[in-house]
């Protein structure tokens, strides 16, 4: 154990050591089937058995109501921005994006291909710092739903709570604080999520959706990127990503008996960013924080430091200190720390530490 580092990626990211200890014991014979789960048939006893689990402990954790499907998918949250216009927009209405970050773009630039699309709000002019007020999101009543990002992953802006949408479905990609929290689902019409932050590895994407959704899904769609078809097979129509699902049953299961479920896994994120942005604004403005303080994300800090140079020489140093993935993306410049469920408070502490020391020697 000695040898694992502080892994501040953005994703594919930290998972629990005790998930990884359990898949490794498993891996050769799993509970007695004399084969990896990588080796067995989807349509086996066991794994019917691990992703029926899955979806009944995500349903416990979120408090998932009846009416919506669990799906677990492929293609990355990147081809739910495909699908959502495809699925949800049937009867020729347009639908509304708000518009918070490189994500909500890119389900934005990808919708306009297939359909009418409106921006109701944006907050690009100012480099994605902050999230736009109740009053400067413009939506339109009769939108086929509303579009939004919950937590910007590059920028690391996001929203305490959903917007108000009146009866147009809510739309939210959740990749990247996804059961980091509670959330009422009851408010959404379809939440998705690539699993490769909070739920496990890459190569499943979970979508929760409203039944009455489902109801006014095209007949016409091709049957790979149908909700409607995926749910009526239960993620099943083809292979689904089995050992990833398997994986995101483990990282359920850890959140339950390990931590406590998702208000303990909250306050737990609360603390751990609440002890990252307090080293950044105790800094005499050394660190600066990219998102204004009311918006600030949980699950990615991003700051800069006083120069280019020296955020590299931080960078280099951090990684040599067993600190690493701790570079910003290019659109924000600096540095963002990544800090999902599964990423130590000892970890966040280590990399106080070292900013503090950091500072004293090249401030
Ligand atoms: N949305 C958000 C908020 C993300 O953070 C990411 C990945 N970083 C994506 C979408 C794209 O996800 P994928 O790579 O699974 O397509």
């Amino acid at each position: 154990m000695t040898d694992r580092i502080f892994n501040f990626s953005a994703g594919p990211a930290t998972l629990p050591v005790s998930v990884l200890e359990q898949a490794q014991s498993e891996m050769l014979n799993y509970r007695g089937a004399g084969m990896s789960v990588m080796e067995m048939s989807h349509r086996s006893k066991a794994f019917e058995s691990i992703i029926q689990h899955a979806e009944a402990d995500l349903r416990s954790l979120l408090s998932i109501p009846e009416n919506y499907k669990v799906l677990f998918l492929q293609g990355g949250a990147s081809l739910q921005f495909t699908m959502v216009p495809m699925n949800l927009q049937s009867k020729g209405k347009s639908a509304d994006y708000i518009l918070t970050g490189s994500w909500g773009q890119g389900a934005f630039k990808e919708a306009k291909k297939l359909g009418s699309v409106r921006e109701a709000a944006t907050t690009a002019v100012s480099n994605f710092n902050r999230l736009p007020s109740p009053d400067e999101i413009k939506l339109d009543s009769g939108a086929a739903y509303v579009h939004f990002t919950s937590n910007e992953t590059i920028f690391g802006v996001e929203f305490d709570e959903e917007p108000a949408t009146g009866d147009v479905p809510l739309v939210c990609d959740m990749s990247s604080d996804f059961i980091s929290r509670p959330v009422a689902v009851s408010k959404y019409g379809l939440i998705y999520a690539g699993a490769q932050k909070n739920a496990g590895p890459a190569g499943a994407t979970i979508v929760i959706v409203r039944d009455d959704l489902l109801e006014s899904v095209p007949d016409n769609l091709p049957a790979m990127l149908d909700y409607r078809n995926l749910a009526k097979n239960g993620s099943m129509y083809n292979t689904p990503p089995c050992y990833a699902i398997y994986i995101c049953g483990l990282v359920f299961k850890w959140l339950i008996d390990d931590v406590g479920g998702l208000e303990k896994m909250h306050a737990l994120n609360k603390e751990k960013a609440r002890i990252l942005y307090d080293a950044i604004d105790s800094s005499d403005g050394y660190y600066r924080g990219h998102a204004e303080k009311d918006c600030r994300s949980l699950m990615n800090v991003t700051f800069r430091l006083p120069s280019e140079e020296l955020e590299n020489k931080f960078i280099k140093e951090a990684t040599a200190a067993g600190l690493d993935g701790l570079k910003g993306h290019r659109s924000v410049g600096g540095l963002r720390a990544s800090i999902y469920n599964a990423f130590p408070k000892t970890g966040v502490e280590k990399l106080v530490e070292f900013m503090n020391e950091f500072q004293k020697n090249s401030g």
